[in-house]
Parts: C-alpha cells; structure tokens; sequence
C-alpha cells in the first residue's frame, strides 16, 4: 500500500495489481487456452513466442460451459500469479466452429450440450480483464507455425494437422483464410477416393478416412492379425490397441515391408490432396503437424515425391515440405498470435 503508485489510473487496485501492471509494462505477456475435450492446457508467453508459464487441467465437460469457461479463466488467472503479471490479451483454440465477431461458439462437436452460441471471449473476458479472442483449434494451430514456425519467413502457407482427425489451415497472402464460420481450411474432407471409406462428415473418400491416425492403424491391425507384420506384433505383443503411426513406423524400420506400404500409401494420398491444393494456391510451404506426423521422412518423402508427380502445370522445385516445427506447441503459440494481434489473422 505504502509503495508509489507509477501509473495514474491505478489508484483503486491493490498493491499486488499495480506490481503485476508494472511488471506486465516491463514485458508484455500474452495467453493462449487451447479447450480440448480432454483437457485445457493453457500458456503465457511474450511477443517473441517465448513461454514463461504453461499448465493443464481436466477440461471435466461434462459439467456445461459455464463450469469449463470457470476452470479456463481459472487456469489463466492462476498462471498470472506464477509470473506476477496480467495478459495483455488471451486466444482460445476451440475444437469446432465459432462465430469470428462475437467470439460466440456456434457448434462444438465433441463436447457435451455441443455449446451452440455460447458467448465465450464475453464470459471469460470478464474473468481473466483483458480481451480474449476465440478460433478454431487447427486453424490456430497454423497461425502459430506461420507466425513462430516454418511459416515465420513465408507469405503463404498450407498446414495439414493429421490426428485423430485431419485438419488444416490455409494462409494466402500473410492472412489466414477463414470464410465465414471460421471453417476455411478443412482439408481432411477434400475428396481423395470417389467411393472411398465412410467419413464423418457424412461423405466418403475424404483426406480423413485414408490418412488420419485411426486410418492408418487400422491398416496395421488388419496386416498385424493376417500375419503379415512380424515386427508390428513384436513391437505391440499382438495387442490392437498397442498399434499407432508410432509403433508402425518403429515396424516399417525394422523390416516390415507391408507396414511400410500402409506409411507410404498414406503418404501419397496425403500428397494427392497437397497437389490439388497447391495447384489452386501455389503456397511457398507445406507444413504437416499432428501426432502422424512424428512419422518424419518416411511420411514427408513419398509425400513429396507424389507432389511432384502430381503438380504438373508449373514448377514445385522451390515449394518446401516440412514436418511442422512447433509440434504440438502449435496451437499454444497461435494464441499467443492471435493475443498479440489483437485477433486480427493478418501477420
Ligand atoms: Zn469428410
């Protein structure tokens, strides 16, 4: 209380406020909550995309958005003591489609009551005193590795996020494309294979359904129980659940030829859609992310490869192809971008 007061409208918050604003002052410090249906982890960071603080909790959804927009502003705020200093602005990855302006969720499809027009960035404004800013989670994901990643010396961008699901984001020009529900940019239900497998989404022969996570084990599980992956079921102990794009790349190293073959036949449908896409945009940059990603060259070379064999109108010899670089930072620091940006998409 004793202490002088620098700034002039601080004379109503306590000693511990006008600390953490002079300590803010020193070194602007952005946040970042990415709501998964799991957990919510959130971060604080500066401009520079150094994190000063990171922590995650149970998302618990099943107790409504208001219990979970509570635990976020929580999390947040709890974070700011561990630095003794307020965000200037926070972005919030949400896993579905949002309304841009209101910052109002609009349908979120894996989380219980679905949020339908929940207005988040108001709820949890309110909480955490300072502007919050909300996107979807891969296309956050994409502004990180534009502004901190791969991305950082390019104008346009093309990110593949290869999960669960896939998911993507594009950057034309330094901005990140949108479209009206925030919904630009789902390239895992670009149509590969006209009669393909089933999708989600309620068409077939997506993106997603031949080189998501789950697609690709699938085929591992098939070759594993048909006795044609011997290190697969060395690796796993004959378990289905054991295998992943992780332990089939371990396999396709140790000699498995037909698990091999499942990588690289995923690789080239990933690079059939990458060619399409290129040819609509001609992006200086490819970046693939996701947990399928940690496949690293025995994913990005038959998928650079098939790009090559594909694009055929003009020349991809300069156009590079990168496993993403942030990894799963990704969408911690494309919320730290969008903070800094004031939630503006323009790098
Ligand atoms: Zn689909």
């Amino acid at each position: 209380v004793g202490k002088p007061k620098t700034k002039k409208n601080v004379s109503q918050q306590d000693d511990t406020a006008a600390k953490a604003d002079a300590s803010s002052k020193d070194r602007p410090l952005y946040a970042s909550v990415d709501l998964g249906g799991t957990n919510i982890a959130a971060a604080l960071a500066t401009k520079e995309g150094e994190i000063v603080a990171q922590d995650s909790r149970p998302t618990k959804s099943h107790k409504g958005p208001e219990a979970v927009i509570r635990r976020m502003g929580e999390l947040v705020n709890d974070l700011a003591k561990t630095v003794e200093a307020k965000p200037r602005a926070l972005g919030v990855g949400v896993p579905g489609l949002i309304d841009l302006k209101s910052g109002t969720t609009k349908f979120l499809p894996n989380l219980p009551t679905h949020w339908r027009d929940v207005p988040v960035a108001e709820l949890l404004s309110a909480k955490v005193g300072c502007p919050v800013y909300l996107l979807n989670d891969v296309r956050m994901a994409t502004l990180g590795e534009m502004t901190f990643g791969h991305g950082k010396s390019c104008r346009s961008m093309v990110f593949f996020a290869l999960g669960t699901g896939v998911g993507g984001g594009v950057v034309i020009d330094g901005t990140l494309r949108l479209g009206p529900y925030g919904a630009a940019g789902e390239l895992g239900h670009m149509n590969i294979l006209p009669d393909g497998p089933a999708c989600g989404c309620g068409s077939c022969g997506c993106l997603e359904t031949l080189c998501s996570g789950p697609a690709i084990a699938a085929e591992g599980v098939r070759l594993m129980l048909s006795g044609q992956a011997g290190q697969l079921y060395d690796i796993t102990n004959g378990e289905p659940s054991q295998v992943s794009p992780k332990t089939m790349a371990q396999a396709a190293e140790l000699g498995d030829a037909a698990v091999a073959g499942v990588i690289e036949r995923a690789a080239r449908y990933l690079g059939i859609g990458a060619a399409n896409i290129i040819s609509a945009v001609h992006p200086e940059l490819i970046v693939v992310g996701g947990g399928v990603a940690a496949m690293g060259e025995r994913l990005l070379q038959p998928l650079r490869d098939e790009i090559h064999k594909r694009v055929r109108m003009f020349p991809v010899d300069d156009l590079r192809v990168e496993r993403s670089l942030l990894k799963d930072q990704a969408g911690t620091l494309g919320g730290i971008a969008l903070a800094m940006q004031g939630g503006e998409l323009t790098s």
